[in-house]
């Protein structure tokens, strides 16, 4: 039976301070976590170091027969793992199981791209004075990687860094949020029991800014790829020096519907109600802003509010809760100020917009000006806003005024506008005919702007842990 205690055990075998785990929905302790030491975390480096030793002498065939185990005992521990995600995060059961499906999808992926590490031949003697030679690429490991990662998925956020990076022959130490550490755990526990190396994936918890300094001034350290905000991406990138470095952030997602859409309103409002309010909002990706055309607003009105009433708040283990509390008080705090603000400027309420024991109703605003907080920060909560729009040319405009550029959204029957936004929407994921909250595991995933540098997808996600080599062979 797979567990979380036994690692815990040994954390605090090293070291005996701890913190309190916290479950967000109700505000109580869950038990206490161990605080590592920054030499505990010296100490997993050269761990992973060896652990890299190891895995060298595994095959990609090796490499990825263990991800594919570890992707049937995560699905043997469905339920498990679940649970695990809803009490430290206090994510209702239905997106929990939701996010153990998309692991156990991600380690599948994985598997399959250990044995696909392949590089290309480079015909040198295109060049003036190469003839003569043959050459071909390799893509090698890296070495140790280390990863600091959100509260919010704290299963596959995690696995979107371990799968690539053993697929690719490294190890990896993984830093969790303070807040959800134990998902990790569990994973690694999963991956040790289908034969990964024990030193190949280590769990270091504690403090983020603490235990990611000694990551980051580690020379062993060869790659560092972080999933959180904005602000600790910036300053983990200014302190990477010349580390190879990806970082996936936050957004404030956008998305057009136009009036060709007229008759798929309630179908477009019901998904955009998920987008929007899918875990409280606090998605990288959950859809902020909408852009409706004129014509068609009031109708759009209707089904988001119809939609958004039907959402039940409640025990995140009760599989029909749609909401729960948000990650702390500090978040409600924040979003509940963000209203107020933005209430004061104009804005007018058209659901919600109140407390929720500990979260907010599921909140839907118009008429916000453009430079409000709520607006034009990440919200990360339950809380969507109307733009109503002229015609598409206000909608791209508007759409791209923003700080971030990861997701966008835009419903339209029309080929050419949906190419038009395609290429000029300055984000890194176009999603025609649907909503900006989608991501599948293996497509290329990254920001521009404040959302980020580089992408993840395992694929693109290896190539970003692994050194390219050339090799060249002068045969005359
Ligand atoms: P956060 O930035 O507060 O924390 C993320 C991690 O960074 C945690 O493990 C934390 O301990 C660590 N950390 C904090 N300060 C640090 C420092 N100075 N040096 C090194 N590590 C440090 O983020 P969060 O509140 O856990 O997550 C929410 C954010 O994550 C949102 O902005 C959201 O959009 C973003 N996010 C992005 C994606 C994506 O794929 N683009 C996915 C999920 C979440």
């Amino acid at each position: 039976m797979l567990d979380y205690k036994g690692y815990l055990e040994k954390l605090t075998k090293f070291n005996e301070n701890t913190y309190p785990l916290v479950n967000p929905h109700l505000r109580e302790e869950i038990m206490q976590i161990p605080e590592c030491s920054n030499e505990q975390m010296e100490q997993a480096i050269n761990d992973a170091h060896e652990g890299y030793k190891t895995l060298k002498g595994l095959t990609s065939y090796d490499r990825s027969e263990i991800l594919d185990r570890a992707s049937k005992i995560v699905s043997d521990n469905k339920q498990l793992f679940a649970e695990t995600i809803s009490k430290e995060s206090g994510k209702p059961i239905k997106f929990a199981l939701g996010e153990v499906g998309r692991t156990i999808e991600t380690l599948k992926f994985a598997a399959i791209e250990a044995r696909k590490l392949e590089g290309e031949s480079i015909p040198l003697d295109a060049a003036p004075n190469g003839d003569g030679r043959d050459a071909y690429t390799i893509y090698q490991p890296i070495g140790v990687v280390g990863a600091i990662t959100p509260f919010n998925f704290p299963l596959n956020l995690v696995v979107h860094k371990v799968g690539p990076a053993i697929a690719a022959g490294n190890s990896i130490i993984v830093k969790p949020a303070e807040k959800t550490p134990l998902s990790s755990i569990l994973l690694r526990e999963a991956l040790v029991e289908a034969g990964l190396p024990e030193n190949a994936y280590i769990v270091i918890t504690g403090d983020g800014p603490r235990l990611g300094k000694v990551l980051l001034e580690s020379s062993v350290v060869k790659k560092i790829t972080f999933t959180g905000s904005p602000q600790v991406g910036k300053l983990i990138k200014s302190q990477a020096g010349l580390k190879k470095v990806t970082l996936e952030l936050g957004n404030n997602s956008a998305l057009y519907i136009d009036e060709s859409q007229k008759d798929k309103l309630e179908a477009i409002a019901k998904q955009a109600v998920n987008g929007a309010f899918a875990y409280n909002g606090q998605v990288c990706i959950s859809t902020q802003r909408i852009y409706v055309h004129e014509n068609i607003k009031e109708d759009l009105i209707t089904h988001l509010k119809t939609q958004a009433e039907k959402l039940t708040y409640g025990d995140p283990l009760d599989e029909n809760t749609d909401l729960t509390g948000l990650i702390d008080e500090k978040s409600q705090h924040r979003i509940l100020e963000w209203l107020d603000e933005a209430e004061k400027a104009g804005a007018t309420i058209i659901s919600g917009g109140e407390k929720l024991e500990n979260s907010i109703q599921p909140t839907i605003l118009e008429n916000v000006p453009r430079d409000a907080k709520i607006s034009c920060e990440e919200v990360f909560g339950p809380v969507v806003l109307l733009n109503t729009v002229k015609d598409s040319d206000q909608a791209l405009e508007e759409m791209n005024d923003s700080q971030y550029g990861l997701n966008a959204g835009v419903f339209t029957s029309d080929l050419a506008q949906a190419l038009k936004f395609g290429h000029e929407l300055d984000v890194g994921q176009v999603l025609i005919n649907d909503v900006p909250t989608l991501r599948f595991d293996h497509m290329p995933y990254g920001g521009r702007k404040n959302s980020g540098y580089g992408h993840e997808g395992v694929k693109y996600a290896i190539h970003e842990m692994t050194n390219l080599k050339m090799i060249s062979l002068n045969y005359k």
